[in-house]
């Protein structure tokens, strides 16, 4: 086992997985920019380096400094949480190189997954069923739009290197197929400095469902079930649940052992998601996430499992400490992403946290790295806390997060939590009849009423 942990990262994940280190024993090293000297990981760790000014080139994103905080911590591993260095394969290839075990996949494994024309034939191939379209990246016009009404309209041009829904366009007819794949690829270089771009079918109206997977590196791999994550802003997760409201046991045992699986075969270590689109029963591949994703809660909610010390266990060598049938789920459990943010607007609203007050009771959980007298600054994403809610089924999970939401008091910036406020009490949400649209809809509706 490891001794000493390094966290490259910072916010709630920092926190997150400072409390599964230190529930196994191991110290910790939090790495923090000089925005978040006073940030809670930085407080609770055992050691912290600064390592750069605000902006994330500068820290979280700046391998010699977080290299240079390993050496003087002599770290023996890293974990890079979400976002930030968690995908990049250069960074783990450099962590290798110093003898500094990365708590994630093989480097070769986040490179095919970053790559989503490989992931796709990589996902084929392991017979993992994906959305029909180009076989690859399409450089000819001509040939876009033979494959284009082969697949039938409407289609989705997609970035190769793509992520965070840039480099998207929809093509509805023929029409539109050449500006689409001119604005997607000028977008795509601009954005990734790769404007491959390939031909999707494009769904009407699907849900976003993904699949957790672990797997130990040696050919052993499980499911952990599937969330249900298609209430999103902007291609932006708002709110998730697990398990999803579309799935019957039935389903949910077929593509979780597809996708545990297809992870044996490829012999994948630690923590990753398989997204889907799922739209008449069909499910369709849309990309894998190589690490540890933000709604994870949710998993660890109705499994009982703590996914941390899963990857840890991995990393280190030890294998997974459950097989496929010690995995039993039980329950169901909702997470609400609160962003320091306006509830209508969605601007960013960073300053100082004047009143906190976090709810609590049995099967809530909030995972945050705010306090009072906390100031938010506004060189990050705008999370601030997750409140993850669990009961025996969703009738009780959801008036359960109406008790939570009318507990929970953050003063001094906006948050968004009046939208959830209003969605818990919604019709369509209440019986979970809603697809990836549904809340964008909601809220042009909502602003329009205004
Ligand atoms: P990114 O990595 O940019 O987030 P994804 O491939 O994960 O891109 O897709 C992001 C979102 O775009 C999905 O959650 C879904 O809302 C939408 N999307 C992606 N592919 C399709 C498709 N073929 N049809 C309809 N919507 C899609």
């Amino acid at each position: 086992m490891f001794n000493k942990v390094l966290i490259a990262n910072r916010g709630e994940i920092a926190l997150r997985v400072l409390r599964a280190c230190k529930e196994l024993g191991i110290a910790t090293v939090a790495v923090h920019s000089t925005a978040d000297n006073a940030a809670m990981h930085v407080r609770l760790a055992d050691e912290s380096v600064c390592i750069g000014p605000p902006p994330a080139r500068d820290s979280y994103l700046n391998i010699p400094s977080i290299l240079a905080a390993c050496e003087i911590s002599g770290a023996d591993a890293v974990h890079p949480g979400y976002g930030f260095l968690s995908e990049n394969a250069r960074f783990a290839d450099i962590l290798d190189a110093h003898n500094i075990t990365f708590i994630g996949p093989t480097a070769d494994h986040i490179r095919i997954m970053g790559d989503k024309i490989e992931a796709k034939r990589t996902a084929q191939r392991l017979g993992i069923p994906v959305v029909p379209g180009s076989p690859g990246a399409v450089t000819d016009d001509d040939e876009a739009m033979r494959i284009a009404r082969d697949i039938g309209f409407p289609v989705l041009v997609k970035a190769s290197a793509g992520g965070g829904g840039r480099g998207m366009k929809v093509a509805h007819t023929a029409a539109d197929l050449s500006l689409a794949l001119a604005t997607a690829r000028s977008e795509a270089g601009a954005a990734f400095g790769d404007d491959a771009v390939y031909l999707e079918k494009y769904l009407g109206k699907p849900r976003h469902i993904e699949v957790q997977v672990f797997g130990d590196g040696m050919g052993k791999a499980v499911h952990l079930g599937e969330r249900d994550c298609s209430l999103q802003r902007r291609h932006q997760k708002v709110w998730e649940e697990a398990r999803s409201p579309a799935l019957d046991d039935e389903q949910r045992r077929r593509i979780g052992e597809i996708c545990a699986n297809a992870m044996a075969e490829l012999r994948y270590r630690g923590a990753g998601t398989i997204e889907f689109l799922y739209e008449n029963g069909e499910f369709y591949f849309i990309e894998m996430n190589t690490r540890l994703q933000v709604e994870h809660p949710v998993t660890e909610a109705i499994t009982g499992l703590d996914l941390v010390h899963e990857q840890i266990r991995v990393a280190a060598g030890l294998g997974l400490s459950v097989t496929q049938s010690d995995v039993q789920f039980s329950g169901h459990a909702i997470e609400c992403r609160i962003n320091a943010e306006d509830p209508r607007t969605f601007a960013p609203s960073p300053g100082q946290i004047s009143y906190y007050h976090a709810p609590g009771g049995l099967g809530v959980r909030v995972d945050s790295g705010v306090y009072q007298g906390y100031t938010i600054p506004p060189f990050y994403d705008s999370l601030i806390g997750k409140l993850i809610v669990h009961g025996r089924s969703r009738n009780e999970c959801l008036m359960r997060l109406r008790r939570a939401l009318d507990e929970i008091i953050v003063d001094g910036v906006k948050t968004t939590l009046p939208l959830f406020q209003d969605l818990v009490d919604n019709p369509d949400m209440q019986r979970g009849d809603y697809d990836i649209h549904w809340l964008e809809q909601y809220l042009a509706a909502a602003a329009k009423a205004a």
